[in-house]
Parts: C-alpha cells; structure tokens; sequence
C-alpha cells in the first residue's frame, strides 16, 4: 500500500507561499512531475484567474481544489460581501476547472460566545453559495479544522459535523479530508465510511509534529510526525476517494525557509516512501 508517485500528488500553494508566487508554483510542479496544484486565492489573484488557468492548463496540472471560500461569521451576519466574495470564489474555482472550492467555515464572531449561533451562520452561508455553485457545475468542499481552531477559524471540527451539514444541504457539498485536522478522530472510520465516493472531495497531506511549536504554522513534512498516512490514505480510498494527495504544510521555521525546490523534491520522496 505504501508509496505514492508523483503524478498523483498536488502542490497546495501554501506549502511553499513564503518563497514562490503562483507561477513559480506551476513551473515547480512541472518540473517535478507533480500532477496537481490547489492555489490559494490570494496567489491567484496576484498572477490573474485568467492567466493562472492558461498556465495550469499547459503544464496539464489538475487542479485538486482552490483555497478558499468560507467566513461566514466574521460579522456576526452572512451579508453581502460575504456571500459576493464567496460566489467570486465559486467562479475562480469553475475557471480553474477545479475538484472543488475549500471552506474554511469561519469561527466565533468577534466577541462572541455563542457558537449555536456561528454554526447556524455557517450553515446559512453555505446554504447560498451552494445554491450558486450548482449553477456554475462547482463542488463545494467544508473542511473540518482541528477542535483547537473553533474560535478562530472553523467552528466545523469533525467530519461527522462536516456531514451532518452535507446531509442537510444536499448534493454538491463534501468534505475536504485535511489528516492535520482529523487524523485524531476515533469517529473518523466510520465518518469516512459514511461519507463514500460523493463527500469525500479532497485529501490532504502532512504530518502532526510532537512538540507542535505553534498552532497554525508548524505543521511536519510527511514522515517528520505521528500521523499513520498509509492508514488514512487506504481509509478515503477504500471509500472511493480517486482524487490527488494534495500536500499542504504551513511551516514558518523550517519549510518556508527552504529552496522550493528542495521542498517539492522531499514532498515527492517522502510521497513515495511514506504516504
Ligand atoms: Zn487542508
């Protein structure tokens, strides 16, 4: 089971965001054989959606997802700007002909303690995106966080949570399968089982360094951490997951202050000894 090739791997933007911009990113994957990229937003509109998706497309890049929709609760209401700036995200992701637009959902209002009702702007906010996206033929992907971000970032923090909310807004909604996020989750058996083929929209890799120095930014290399990546990664298959490996480290002391290039070349090695 062990072992991915490059080919079946995608470059998340962000693993390398403190040293390339996103034409060095699809020139990067190019010359590593990497068979995928996910951008992130802001990457994107430095370089323009028009001329992103040209590039990708001649480099014969798949796009494994586009990064990111969501934020929902920031103003303690879903309004306008919110729902605008998530529908521009929505036709980004159609552009890029991407497997699907990411959520990062969004955590307490500013001054907020009531998170029955950041869960119930999370929902609203996804229930009309949702309704756009059908429109423009783009899967919307909730990405559950760890439980440490619930106040800052996503109130969403169990694949189980993440479908409950799939259920109830029906087709064309999943999940993004971050292994940062869930691989601590005794429910994620079963959660990945019930979640099958439909919901299961990305899948993303790195490690769970022991000691994590910093919450956000320190996130381990595949093989550096305790995470069983075998395991996981046969779970989302063996549920009818044929998506890419999508690599996503955010990591201030260590990768981001590496050549880029030593990046992708040890995120294909270990893609094939550990993953
Ligand atoms: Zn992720």
């Amino acid at each position: 089971m062990n072992g991915v090739g490059p080919e079946r791997l995608s470059l998340n933007t962000a693993t390398v965001r403190a040293q390339w911009d996103l034409a060095q990113c699809i020139e990067g994957c190019a010359r590593h054989g990497i068979g995928g990229i996910s951008p992130w937003r802001d990457k994107l509109h430095e370089m323009g959606v028009e001329a992103a998706a040209k590039a990708i497309r001649a480099a014969g890049l798949r796009v494994s997802g586009l990064c990111r929709g969501g934020w929902f609760t920031s103003t303690g209401a879903v309004d306008k700007n919110v729902i605008e700036d998530n529908r521009r995200a929505v036709d980004e992701a159609a552009a890029l002909e991407a497997d699907c637009l990411v959520m990062v959902v969004g955590g307490l209002p500013e001054g907020s303690r009531d998170l029955p009702k950041a869960w119930a702007l999370v929902e609203e906010g996804l229930e009309k995106t949702l309704d756009y996206a059908r429109t423009q033929g783009v899967k919307i992907a909730i990405e559950p966080l760890h439980p440490m971000y619930a106040a800052d970032r996503a109130c969403v923090n169990t694949l189980g949570q993440a479908l409950d909310i799939c259920d109830r807004l029906g087709e064309g909604i999943g999940c993004a399968v971050d292994v940062y996020h869930v691989w601590w989750d005794p429910d994620l058996e079963a959660q990945l089982e019930r979640a099958g083929m439909a919901r299961i929209m990305a899948f993303h890799l790195c490690d769970w360094l022991v000691p994590t120095r910093d919450l956000l930014n320190d996130r381990g290399m595949m093989g550096d951490g305790v995470i069983d990546l075998p395991r996981l990664r046969a779970l989302v298959e063996k549920n009818g997951f044929e998506g890419l490996n999508e690599v996503e480290i955010f990591s201030t002391e260590n990768w981001w202050k590496r050549d880029g290039d030593d990046v992708l070349a040890t995120m294909v090695e270990r893609g094939r000894t550990v993953c």
